[in-house]
């Protein structure tokens, strides 16, 4: 839909990677919609995930104790913050809609993704206390995880080695995304491209692509417990 903002986090190593893939079509198909989209690269950005002192500028509050938590919430404030992640915020802050492309590491996002949520949604920017869920205050924004998985749909069936896919999809969906208040739309999920066909690859490029079309209609999921473990 023109005039909407898209940013796009994401985290792998390759362009002509399936991730590499997948988020370039996002780029060209959101674009053609008018949409106006940011890609934060971070592989590329070498975004630096560690959550550290030298992520506030200036005098800490308790040097003698350093506590992260309280010490970025209080920079973020005081406008101390340092500039690569006030240029993250900024990009969260404008977006009506955020994508995260991503390989499955470990049940999880890639440690540089973590690493830039553990960075960039600082408590006061991105919740606060009693402001989480759904009155966190990235709400009136949109979350999609897109990614890809080595392992195969059977694998992550109920009955598979690995449980339900939704199981995983708790703590990044609901524990990192609705806690922060954004609405979650239908995760898109590319089963093991690297194990099936090349047309198997082609046609989970085509429906991503197909989907975009009508991202702006679609209802989120409903991110209780039942949604995952049902
Ligand atoms: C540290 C680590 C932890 C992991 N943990 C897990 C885990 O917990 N669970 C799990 O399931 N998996 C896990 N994996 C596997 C990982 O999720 C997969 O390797 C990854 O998702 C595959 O995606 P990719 O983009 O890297 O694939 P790629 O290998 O880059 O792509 C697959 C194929 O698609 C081709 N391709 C790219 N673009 C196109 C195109 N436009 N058209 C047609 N073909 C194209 C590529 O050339 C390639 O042949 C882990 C991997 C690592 C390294």
């Amino acid at each position: 839909m023109a005039g909407k903002k898209v940013l796009i986090v994401y985290a792998h190593q390759e362009p002509k990677s399936m991730n590499g893939s997948l988020k370039t079509i996002a780029v060209e198909e959101l674009s053609k919609q008018g949409c106006s989209v940011t890609v934060s690269d971070l592989y590329e950005m070498q975004f630096e995930p560690r959550a550290t002192r030298k992520d506030i500028i200036g005098d800490l509050q308790n040097p003698g104790q350093f506590n992260y938590g309280t010490e970025l919430s209080k920079a973020w404030e005081m406008g101390c913050l340092s500039e690569d992640v006030i240029v993250e915020q900024k990009k969260v802050k404008e977006a009506d809609l955020v994508i995260f492309q991503f390989p499955l590491y470990w049940f999880s996002m890639p440690a540089i993704m973590k690493g830039w949520l553990d960075r960039v949604f600082v408590q006061g920017f991105a919740h606060d206390f009693p402001q989480c869920f759904d009155s966190g205050l990235l709400k009136n924004k949109l979350a999609l995880l897109s990614f890809t998985t080595g392992g195969d749909k059977g694998m992550y069936s109920k009955e598979g080695d690995s449980g339900d896919i939704r199981y995983l999809l708790w703590p990044m969906q609901h524990g990192i995304m609705h806690f922060c208040g954004f609405s979650v739309l239908t995760p898109q999920i590319c089963f093991a491209p690297e194990s099936v066909t090349e047309e198997d690859r082609v046609q989970m490029l085509t429906s991503w692509a197909k989907r975009l079309k009508t991202i702006w209609e679609e209802k989120p999921i409903n991110c209780t417990p039942e949604w995952y473990f049902k």
